[in-house]
């Protein structure tokens, strides 16, 4: 099946892919740094090997929160931010992985910024989510109704914006004390940079 979608489709899912590595799985994001274009041309070894990772690791995250209370969070890495950008414009810009692969670049900032994540591991995250391709935000895109979207989303999971942060390459941290003003910059800068100046750690 892989083999029959475009290959905007193909990558839309890699983000997921990767973003189990990165919130769980050093290994696994280890395995993709080194066989990414094995991965990329659907090689069968290695494609077999990544997909029944992210399945194990999927069911291991299911099994232990049964009910939904809290490990499930990690989760929707990258999609605090990528939901929004996803409601801000409609569902007509980005598939859902290009829109959470902009949610994990921004959390790596955010996570940068808070000094929960090194430099090393932040660079780390961003090359690899580089080989991926970031998307250049649709222009007149303004962060007010990014931000608007993300409060909309919020109001399902309570009163505060939660967002999962990485803190090293395979783990994250819930945060949910980050305010607008700590999130502004980086979400304008996102807008404003077509060229994707986000995928290095400065
Ligand atoms: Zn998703």
């Amino acid at each position: 099946m892989l083999r029959t979608l475009p290959s905007r489709e193909f990558f839309s899912g890699a983000a997921e892919v990767v973003k189990y590595g990165a919130i769980m799985s050093e290994p696994l994001f280890r395995l993709l740094e080194e066989k990414w274009e094995a991965f990329c041309s659907l090689e069968s070894t290695v494609l077999a090997g990544v997909i029944a990772g992210c399945c194990r690791l999927k069911a291991r995250v299911v099994a232990e929160d049964e009910r939904e209370e809290g490990l499930r969070a990690i989760l929707n890495f990258g999609h605090t931010i990528g939901h929004a950008l996803e409601a801000a414009t409609a569902y007509r810009y980005y598939l859902h992985g290009e829109a959470v692969l902009a949610g994990m670049v921004l959390a790596v900032h955010l996570a940068l910024g808070q000094g929960l994540l090194g430099q090393k591991d932040g660079a780390r995250l961003l090359s690899l989510f580089a080989c991926i391709g970031l998307k250049a935000a649709p222009p007149g895109l303004a962060a007010q109704e990014v931000l608007a979207a993300m409060r909309q989303d919020k109001k399902r999971m309570g009163e505060k914006l939660v967002f999962v942060l990485p803190a090293a390459v395979g783990q994250v941290r819930i945060c949910d004390h980050l305010k607008e003003e700590d999130i502004l910059p980086v979400l304008e800068r996102y807008l404003k940079d077509a060229a994707g100046s986000l995928l290095s750690c400065q």
